[in-house]
């Protein structure tokens, strides 16, 4: 068979955009069954017409080749063999060329073809297109065959590569056990999920209770089927679009788009019940259950580490109240961060601007009811709140190291009315006792600045105690003794407070130069009460006696406890049952009415 010219004239039946009424003349016959297969393409190589020949011969029907890239119906290798050598010699000007290849027939069979092609540029309003003419060929010409086989093998290994690339990548994204997405595959979930449209979206933290005991006692194998199991329980569970991934050993994570809380404790129940169908493991039957921790996205801070920690935080918390139970986790927590940020700025403003401010709690002497001397406690006197107690305040300056500066101004306020109280001759002379935090005792410049504001008022160094918590003592032991033993050098007494609350032994009791124990308020307040509790204040009260220093009961507030008091021979007592802590004003005023 030779190459021959294509009819340039169209049948009806070929072209959609072809003139409908034409009768078909003779040569639009001999169009469709010539010989060879004709067909016509546009510029862009999509098949316009295409005659009864090529379609019987190639199997494929009519509707299915027209508008479609004749390439298409190449294999692989010759599509870049006629892309390469037909279109350019092709050009723009209308030359011919020449290719043999296969076309894939439509039952994918490959058929050896002798195809030619010419183009016909745009003439008279005509478009310019390309008519291709096939002759059904016995072999490939060698150099062909050998081009043909060469570019298919390129091909196939660049296909194999890339095949071998999409593997790994999704390999890096998944894990092997369950073929859910690792921690890295949930990375890109999380992140798409929250790049969307949707309003919320939801994330589930779920730890398995007791998965190390089935890991340790039936083995690994058995826990690995069990997780298997939970996989493809969870995913079976969640809605479509939604994903389920797999974290760590037995640490599993849900994300949904999400409305609300609410949705996201219902959907956290449904994973619940799915785990309670007993899985049958080795013939044993378990039940896994897990703990459930929810958080849903707020508009404010859609960050997936945000809402990963927020969820994680609240599964712990599912744990910490007992398992196989869903927390979820509440924004107004979040909001507490907020306001102790806020609050410590405040407070920093607060301590700079003076409105810290000291109450005085007289300390009454038993054996002979006199007042000897006053505890100093902070308060603050906030602009708008009002006077704030310790409580609302100490833990947040001791955690931000603000406690310096507020345990310095603390201690000058105390010392210059200590001072000034000393110098007064209608006052009874007093000691004052100001409390010392875990942070002021490891301050190397604690002792300096205690001598500083001693000097700088004027005050007798017998007439200062400083109160250390028995925390204090053994956050750093070492560096708290030598602290008070160059405090005790200048004559300032110490004295254990809150005893009894924390681990301080007996041994390191005596180790330090202490002058008093002050008996915790929750001792105190159980005599009369509690028997266990009158035991430990008699025994506390033995203890300061047997190592020579002096026992004082803080919290005093009836009768009743004094008179325990005086019967165990306590010394000093300190309390509401005397007055709550006083303005030094009031304090003069009260020490003046007894
Ligand atoms: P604390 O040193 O144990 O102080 C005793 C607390 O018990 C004081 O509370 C006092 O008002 C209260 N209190 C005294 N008698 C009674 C009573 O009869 N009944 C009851 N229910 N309570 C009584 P406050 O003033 O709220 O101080 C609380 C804590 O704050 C203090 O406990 C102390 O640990 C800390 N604090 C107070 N001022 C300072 C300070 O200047 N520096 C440091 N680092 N801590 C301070
Ligand atoms: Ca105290
Ligand atoms: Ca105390």
């Amino acid at each position: 068979m030779t190459a021959g010219e294509a009819p340039a004239v169209a049948s009806p039946r070929d072209a959609p955009g072809g003139t409908p009424g034409d009768a078909a003349g003779p040569f639009e016959e001999l169009f469709e069954d010539a010989p060879c297969g004709y067909l016509t393409t546009d510029d862009d190589g999509r098949v316009t017409r295409v005659n009864a020949t090529f379609l019987a011969w190639s199997g494929h029907r009519r509707e299915d080749l027209l508008g479609s890239a004749f390439s298409r119906l190449l294999p692989v290798g010759d599509r870049i063999l006629w892309s390469t050598h037909s279109a350019p010699q092709l050009g723009t000007t209308g030359g011919v060329s020449e290719v043999v290849a296969e076309v894939v027939a439509a039952d994918r069979t490959r058929r050896p073809a002798l195809i030619t092609a010419t183009r016909v540029p745009a003439r008279d309003g005509a478009v310019a297109e390309v008519r291709i003419i096939v002759f059904s060929a016995p072999e490939r010409r060698a150099h062909e065959r050998e081009l043909v086989a060469a570019l298919q093998r390129v091909e196939d290994s660049e296909n194999r590569r890339a095949a071998a690339e999409a593997d790994a990548h999704r390999r890096a994204l998944e894990d092997p056990l369950t073929g859910l997405p690792n921690r890295a595959g949930l990375s890109a979930h999380l992140e798409s999920a929250l790049a969307g449209p949707a309003a919320s979206v939801c994330v589930l933290v779920l730890d398995l209770d007791h998965f190390t005991v089935v890991n340790e006692s039936l083995g690994t194998a058995a826990g690995d089927e069990l997780l298997v199991t939970v996989a493809g329980r969870l995913s079976a569970a969640v809605r479509e679009g939604a994903t389920v991934a797999r974290l760590s050993a037995d640490e599993f994570v849900v994300v949904d788009r999400c409305e609300d809380v609410e949705r996201a404790r219902s959907l956290a129940g449904r994973l619940l019940e799915v785990l309670t169908v007993p899985v049958v493991i080795q013939g044993l039957e378990i039940v896994a259950s897990a703990s459930i921790g929810a958080a849903v996205t707020v508009p404010e801070d859609r960050s997936a580490d945000r809402v990963l920690h927020d969820a994680g935080v609240a599964m712990h918390r599912a744990k910490a109240r007992g398992r196989n139970r869903v927390e979820v986790h509440d924004a107004q927590r979040g909001d507490a961060v907020v306001d102790r940020l806020r609050l410590l700025g405040e407070l920093r403003r607060g301590i700079a601007a003076g409105e810290l401010r000291l109450h005085y709690q007289p300390r009454v002497r038993l054996h002979d009811e006199r007042t000897t001397g006053v505890e100093a406690l902070v308060r603050w006197q906030h602009p708008v709140r009002g006077l704030l107690p310790p409580s609302e305040f100490i833990d947040l300056a001791e955690e931000s190291g603000l406690v310096r500066e507020l345990g310095a101004q603390v201690l000058d306020t105390a010392v210059q009315q200590a001072a000034r109280w000393a110098r007064d001759p209608q006052h009874a002379t007093v000691e004052v006792a100001v409390n010392l935090s875990t942070r002021q005792l490891a301050d190397p410049g604690l002792v300096d600045a205690v001598t500083a504001a001693l000097t700088r008022h004027g005050l007798d160094p017998h007439l200062l105690v400083l109160e250390v918590t028995e925390t204090a003592l053994m956050t750093d032991p070492e560096a708290a003794e030598a602290a008070l033993v160059a405090l005790k050098g200048l004559g300032i007494g110490i004295a254990v407070d809150d005893f009894g609350t924390g681990y301080a032994s007996l041994t390191y009791l005596q180790r330090f130069p202490v002058d008093e124990l002050k008996i915790d308020r929750s001792f105190v307040s159980g005599l009369g009460v509690n028997d266990g509790d009158a035991a430990i204040v008699r025994t506390c009260v033995q203890l300061a006696h047997a190592v020579g220093i002096r026992a004082v009961a803080e919290g005093v507030e009836t009768r009743e406890q004094l008179d325990a008091l005086v019967e165990m021979g306590c010394d000093f007592v300190q309390g509401y049952f005397f007055s709550r802590p006083l303005e030094p004003d009031a304090l003069q005023e009260w020490a003046r009415s007894r």
